[in-house]
């Protein structure tokens, strides 16, 4: 019997290396998993077919056929149309593309899209580290910086799918120029683009396994205190119950966690002190619970 709050639904994660999709099924895990790679050089009309091709396969793989479908896609997306706002070139041809209405065509299904830190966030909410938490701030760390505003237990993304971009606050005036035209921005201290090269490592894997053997890696300590800092005009601006730290930065471990936190206690008023700043749980396949979660939110609207 199909269960109302959990009702099966397809996951699709698009990001610039690989698509993924499974089934969120009514047990709230993923089954009938598959990827393929984006081969994003060639373009969003074939991205597209791939995507589309994929999800056939998933659905005529899985026993409980999905109700609706929910897309994680990297870029800004505004949320009501599934419509791509803009996306940078790690997707070319992305930026004004009509996602959910293409893929609706295609799947003969409904199609909510939201970006892929937002979905994130969602996930972690609710299969994840914010469970039982129902204010949270999902901050992702890996080459750049993301956020995910999860208020009330529900995803906010603001207007036009603009909320949650954290990584393009302000932290030091006159500082380093960003990717994004903007200077000083959160992350062009602590996104790995910026931290790896100036840590003198060649991969986050290598920094890490030196990193937890105790070495100082000063661009790490930059990383850590700045991100301290970030989550501290955050949390002052949101309030939420529990902040998070995803993404390939979890590598670094309890230490890195542990840096930020003194960092962030040093920034935060008296009150806000308290606020657990936790590890995320989901590991790979957040983005692809996250899209299936989001489809499930909006199904319930
Ligand atoms: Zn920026």
């Amino acid at each position: 019997m199909m269960n109302d709050l959990h009702p099966p639904v397809l996951a699709i994660d698009v990001g610039g290396t690989k698509l993924a999709a499974g089934i969120l099924a009514s047990d709230d895990l993923m089954h009938s998993r598959a990827e393929v790679p984006t081969l994003a050089a060639e373009g969003a009309p074939a991205i597209l077919g791939r995507i589309v091709g994929l999800a056939k396969d998933v659905i005529a793989s899985s026993p409980e056929k999905p109700v609706a479908v929910g897309v994680a896609s990297a870029g800004q997306i505004e949320p009501l149309s599934g419509d791509v706002i803009f996306a940078t070139d790690n997707l070319p041809g992305w930026t004004g593309l009509g996602l959910g209405r293409r893929l609706a065509e295609a799947l003969d299904l409904s199609v909510f899209v939201e970006n892929d830190v937002n979905a994130f966030a969602l996930a972690e909410a609710q299969l994840g580290a914010g469970r039982g938490y129902r204010h949270q701030l999902l901050v992702a760390v890996g080459t750049g910086v993301g956020g995910g505003i999860i208020v009330d237990g529900r995803l906010y993304s603001g207007h036009m799918g603009r909320g949650g971009e954290i990584g393009h606050v302000c932290v030091v005036q006159g500082g380093r120029p960003c990717t994004c035209g903007q200077i000083g921005c959160l992350e062009s201290y602590v996104g790995t683009r910026v931290m790896l090269p100036d840590s003198g490592y060649t991969s986050l894997r290598e920094l890490a396994h030196h990193y937890l053997a105790g070495e100082t890696i000063p661009a790490v300590d930059e990383a850590t205190l700045w991100l301290g800092r970030g989550l501290a005009i955050a949390a002052h601006l949101l309030g939420p119950e529990v902040l998070l730290v995803g993404g390939s930065i979890g590598l670094l471990g309890e230490r890195y966690l542990s840096d930020v936190r003194r960092s962030y206690e040093i920034a935060a008023m008296k009150s806000y002190r308290n606020i657990p700043i936790l590890p995320t749980q989901l590991g790979a396949d957040s983005g692809l619970l996250g899209g299936g979660v989001y489809a499930r939110q909006r199904l319930r609207d």
